[in-house]
């Protein structure tokens, strides 16, 4: 019996340890970069967490000491689920405010298949929006950033690429190797458009396996594409927890020519967040 209560305060210890290691992430620069040698990026383990900071090439690497007054940089999470996306807990009225708190300057909101969040969010706070729109084509799911209109569905993956850059957007190609999803852009269309491709997404917080990261940052800078970073959030715990800390912009063509030299920012989201999503989508009838 007592080596019953002496346990006791084990199973809060345990949970006291994991709510630990969900807590947001503020790095606010107290966390360096610490490089290591595998594909030339850096990583911090941390717990169950594991966090990352990532520089695409050692001459971004140089650029990062450089930029010493921190102040002037701007945190920006590149991929946001709101309300607008049917599979997303994350209320639209809720982002700026959760943005605000968490210290993210500047976020991509690119809800499934429509830009209308993103549009209605940027009407009220435009420094801190970016429009996008996370589009569904034959062969896999393509995001497109700094969008004026939505851009329909289910078209083949260069004619979304088209529509974007006929808008003036960039191309935005998410979570690139991840094997654990359906919607992932299909090889062959992969090798059809690479070319066109401004932005490959090197850390994604919803990836389960952090080789996915990996592939996506090592097939980025093999063919000298700029890296980018979001949460993939769909609930307001996990704004924040992936970002690409830069120079502040003015435009599309700015905002790319900056994130070449950004840090990249962030730290994996628990995979229970990914079954939340499974079972509201189940309950939801989607998908
Ligand atoms: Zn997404």
């Amino acid at each position: 019996m007592s080596l019953l209560y002496a346990l006791c305060p084990l199973p809060f210890s345990v949970f006291y340890l994991w709510l630990k290691s969900l807590r947001p992430l503020r790095l606010r620069g107290e966390h360096p970069a610490v490089p290591v040698s595998y594909l030339g990026h850096s990583q911090i383990f941390s717990g169950i967490a594991i966090e990352v900071s990532l520089i695409a090439g050692e001459k971004h690497q140089k650029l990062q000491y450089e930029l010493k007054d921190k102040k002037l940089m701007i945190k920006v999470d590149m991929h946001i689920h709101t309300s607008y996306s049917p599979d997303s807990l994350l209320p639209i009225d809720d982002l700026l405010r959760t943005c605000d708190g968490k210290g993210i300057d500047c976020v991509a909101v690119v809800d499934h298949d429509t830009a209308e969040g993103g549009l209605k969010l940027y009407e009220l706070a435009p420094s801190k929006i970016i429009v996008g729109e996370e589009i569904h084509t034959t062969l896999g799911e393509i995001i497109g950033l700094f969008l004026k209109e939505n851009i329909q569905p289910w078209l083949s993956p260069m004619e979304t690429v088209e529509r974007i850059k006929a808008q003036g957007g960039l191309v935005y190609l998410p979570h690139p190797f991840d094997g654990m999803r359906a919607a992932v852009l299909e090889r062959q269309a992969l090798d059809e458009i690479w070319e066109k491709i401004d932005i490959v997404e090197v850390f994604n917080s919803r990836n389960v396996f952090p080789w996915s990261n990996w592939k996506a940052s090592s097939f980025a800078v093999e063919k000298g594409i700029v890296s980018g970073a979001g949460s993939d959030a769909h609930t307001r715990f996990e704004v924040g927890r992936a970002y690409v800390m830069m120079e502040s912009f003015d435009s599309a063509a700015d905002f790319l020519s900056k994130l070449a030299r950004a840090e990249i920012r962030g730290r994996k989201t628990p995979v229970v967040f990914n079954l939340l999503n499974k079972v509201y989508k189940i309950v939801r009838g989607i998908g």
